[in-house]
């Protein structure tokens, strides 16, 4: 009879591995665990540049307030990170706070971290399928710049399941959209560098304004003119809960459900329970096969939302699920009724 296997601790590069399988599923969610990490760092210019859809090269450079030499080394350390203490996992104000990105993406591809803090000198560490290089002096001005080569080279089986370079591309595209939807004072730019090339995919310039004329600004750049001009205001309150954004008239819906996005304080979340209640915003407003477009800001106290429910936190959980249903449903009906588009002018093409 065969011997019954042993327990045994599995070394730090291999959990490192294993962690790094659910935050990193395809070069889309390493560039928005980057782009997120520039954004809590107070980033006010953020510009990406992948090849080969993100497999050979996401590189990402901020202006934020960077990472201190002495600190390089710790910020690649699983579960080290600068943005909780954990005396209050309820209350999250940043992207991030597991301090997991960083070290699932040095264990499952070759990164290079350089980094310069005002009034410091710039300094870089490099880490290669887990395995650290000494910090060495770096020439760069203030920010970050992440380069992360050859993802998944240490996990093959991960590298199979990836989509053609087109499609992966096309994810990192609307990784980076979203985020800008988000933040319209920050200017972004998505460069694609495969073959050689150096081609621009993607710019927005920061908005300025108040926080409406912002986004109302960077969804014309975004979603086009002519959601923007189709688009009615929505800002309503309901016991803590703040809805703000703009959802388009019926006569602008589409036939698929493409142009609905939605955040929970700030963060791009794919949620059943606020697509259905976008969904019926406009029940009798549009026919079955129609989709409305729109986007979507809610915010709240931390408090009253979970959004730890998964690493690639694009779940969430509120506190009281009716309550933001209701307020969806009815700020955005009552603005559309507002804006004189009724059900029976309206059920159009
Ligand atoms: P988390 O974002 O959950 O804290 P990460 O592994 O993504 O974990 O990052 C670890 C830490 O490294 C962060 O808490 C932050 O202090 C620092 N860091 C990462 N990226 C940046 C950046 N672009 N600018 C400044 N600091 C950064
Ligand atoms: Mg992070």
């Amino acid at each position: 009879m065969n011997q019954p296997p042993a327990i045994h601790q599995l070394g730090e590069d291999v959990v490192n591995r294993i962690a790094a399988g659910e935050v990193v599923e395809r070069p889309a969610s390493a560039v928005k665990e980057l782009v997120e990490n520039a954004l809590d760092a107070g980033a006010k210019r953020v510009e990406v540049t992948i090849a080969d859809g993100g497999r050979t090269l996401i590189r990402v450079v901020d202006d934020g307030w960077g990472i201190a030499p002495d600190d390089l080394a710790l910020a690649l350390a699983r579960h080290a990170t600068s943005k909780i203490d954990g005396s209050d996992l309820l209350n999250i104000h940043t992207f991030g706070f597991r301090g997991e990105a960083l070290a699932s993406l040095g264990a499952v591809g070759r990164m290079t971290l350089t980094s310069r803090r005002a009034g410091a000198d710039g300094a870089q560490i490099a880490v290669s399928g887990g395995a650290q290089s000494p910090v060495r002096p770096a020439a760069l001005t203030q920010g970050t710049v992440v380069e992360l080569r050859d993802l998944f080279f240490a996990t093959p089986a991960r590298l199979k399941f990836l989509r053609t370079d087109r499609a992966e591309a096309q994810a990192v595209g609307d990784v980076i959209r979203r985020l800008a939807m988000a933040e319209p004072f920050v200017a972004f730019t998505l460069r694609d560098a495969s073959g050689g090339d150096d081609r621009q995919v993607f710019r927005v310039d920061a908005e300025s304004g108040d926080l409406f004329d912002a986004l109302h600004g960077r969804l014309a750049a975004i979603l086009g003119r002519d959601f923007a001009e189709n688009a009615v205001k929505i800002d309503a309150e309901r016991e803590g809960f703040h809805l703000t954004g703009y959802a388009a008239l019926p006569t602008y819906s589409r036939g698929a459900a493409v142009a609905q996005y939605l955040f929970v304080n700030n963060r791009p979340v794919r949620d059943k329970l606020l697509i259905g209640a976008l969904k019926g915003a406009y029940a009798d407003l549009l026919s079955r096969d129609r989709h409305p477009a729109a986007a979507l800001f809610i915010s709240c106290d931390p408090q009253l939302v979970d959004v730890n429910v998964h690493p690639a936190k694009s779940e969430v959980r509120f506190r009281d699920p009716a309550l933001v249903r209701g307020l969806l449903v009815t700020a955005v009906r009552h603005a559309l009724l507002q804006s004189g588009h009724r059900a029976s002018t309206t059920v159009a093409d």
